[in-house]
């Protein structure tokens, strides 16, 4: 658990860390009346950290800033978003919510992101079959650790047999709320406040799932969000430090499955959903190559992936391409 947790501080994936209204001022987005009071709450708790002598000097910045954040993400657990949920604490449902609460945009703080587990992607979010899917399926063994994506507290803690099975649902300050299905067993309680990487749960296979796999959810007031919007799974990274919902097009992307051809899935073709593409790399596959064939270049892939043009191509992975 030290060791996820010191992860989640120092890992590459975080990049500098800096309280969480410079990165929204600096983004410069339109904020929406809800996020100018989550954003003035913040900066009253700031200067308030500020005034009990916490000193940013050159040297000690990136300590400092760390120990501002710590202090900052304690602060914030007290209210766990209250401006977009409205202090409701509903332990039964993951969708307890008005879609009329639900704002236009929203900027989110996803710099933090911890991987629940690192496995491939065994089903994508979007239409599958009759059923609109609203998680990303990860392929896990039974009894593997899952972690915390966020700092946040247990909301539900349910079993749904025919459903989810053993999940869990946890929110977190910075707006989003997680969902982890088919757990073999809980290692939390309801009502728990817990750390970004965290243990949380084992992977399993109960409720509807035919093979052990971590079925994974983002919400933002019971919305669902593409979690490849948000995640980079080739290197578990969250793709950007911040994430910036949007009601109308937020949750619409996603890759076109094989079957979108008949009309049963056709009612869910949103515009956009051709604009992320990805291809799967085979045994002596080349940036290069693969490039030319999708009508690319390298620089474009390396940038789409966050990856060097020398890094090496791992066999089975997924790399975007559009
Ligand atoms: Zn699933």
């Amino acid at each position: 658990m030290i060791k996820n947790w010191k992860k989640s501080l120092l890992s590459g994936c975080l990049g500098v860390i800096v309280p969480f209204s410079f990165s929204a001022n600096a983004q410069g987005q339109a904020n929406t009346d809800i996020q100018d009071k989550a954003l003035s709450k913040q900066r009253k708790v700031e200067s308030d950290l500020l005034a009990d002598n916490v000193n940013i000097g050159f040297k000690e910045l990136a300590v400092d800033s760390i120990l501002l954040q710590m202090a900052l993400n304690k602060e914030n657990l007290l209210y766990l978003a209250d401006e977009l949920y409205d202090e409701s604490w509903n332990t039964t449902y993951v969708k307890a919510y008005s879609e009329m609460n639900i704002p236009e945009t929203y900027t989110i703080d996803v710099s933090g992101f911890v991987m629940p587990i690192e496995g491939r992607i065994t089903s994508h979010y979007g239409p599958r079959r009759r059923r609109f899917h609203y998680g990303t399926d990860i392929k896990v063994r039974t009894g593997d650790t899952i972690y915390a994506a966020f700092d946040g507290k247990v909301r539900v803690k349910r079993y749904e047999r025919r459903g989810y099975g053993y999940y869990l649902v946890l929110r977190h300050p910075n707006g989003l709320e997680t969902v982890y299905g088919h757990l073999s067993s809980f290692l939390v309680d309801q009502d728990q406040v817990v750390k970004a990487g965290e243990p949380i749960g084992l992977g399993g296979n109960t409720g509807r799932s035919t093979g052990p796999h971590l079925h994974f959810e983002f919400r933002l007031l019971g919305q669902s969000i593409n979690p490849e919007e948000i995640i980079d799974f080739n290197d578990f990274c969250a793709k950007d430090d911040l994430y910036v919902f949007n009601k109308s097009t937020s949750g619409k992307h996603y890759r076109r499955s094989s079957s979108s051809k008949s009309s049963s899935a056709s009612k869910y073709t949103a515009a956009g959903d051709d604009k992320i593409k990805y291809y799967k790399i085979k045994e002596g596959d080349t940036l290069g190559a693969i490039a030319r064939r999708h009508k690319t270049t390298v620089g474009k892939l390396c940038k789409l992936n966050k990856i060097k043009s020398t890094t090496v191509l791992r066999v089975g992975r997924s790399i975007r391409i559009v």
